[in-house]
């Protein structure tokens, strides 16, 4: 089955992107439900949280810091969830963690 986050990872598919590197991408949530709703993703698919590397939750943890400072005082008021599983709400199967921010 195609994953639309893998098909933005290779620019087949639009998003905004606000940071990547090598391993991670960072790009705005089609439908935020914050002023700022960030989906941090690592750029190799896993399917969810508990099925990737204690390396890859780690570095996703390091941009949840990297995002953080990049916004500064925008930022300031947020909150960090990762859905896992269909009974969380998990609707895209890519691992991601939601950063929402308030300013
Ligand atoms: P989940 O419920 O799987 O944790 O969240 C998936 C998120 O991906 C949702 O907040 C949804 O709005 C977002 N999303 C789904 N499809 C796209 C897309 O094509 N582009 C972008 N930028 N976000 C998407
Ligand atoms: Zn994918």
């Amino acid at each position: 089955m195609p994953c639309i986050f893998c098909s933005i990872i290779e620019g087949k598919a639009n998003a905004k992107i606000f940071y990547q590197d090598d391993n991670v991408v960072v790009f705005y949530d089609i439908a935020p439900k914050a002023p700022i709703h960030l989906l941090i993703c690592p750029k190799q698919h896993f399917t969810d949280f508990i099925s990737a590397p204690p390396e890859v939750r780690s570095r996703l943890a390091d941009t949840v810091q990297k995002v953080s400072d990049m916004l500064g005082d925008r930022g300031k008021d947020f909150r960090v969830q990762i859905n896992n599983g269909p009974g969380s709400g998990q609707i895209v199967f890519h691992l991601h963690y939601h950063f929402l921010a308030w300013g």
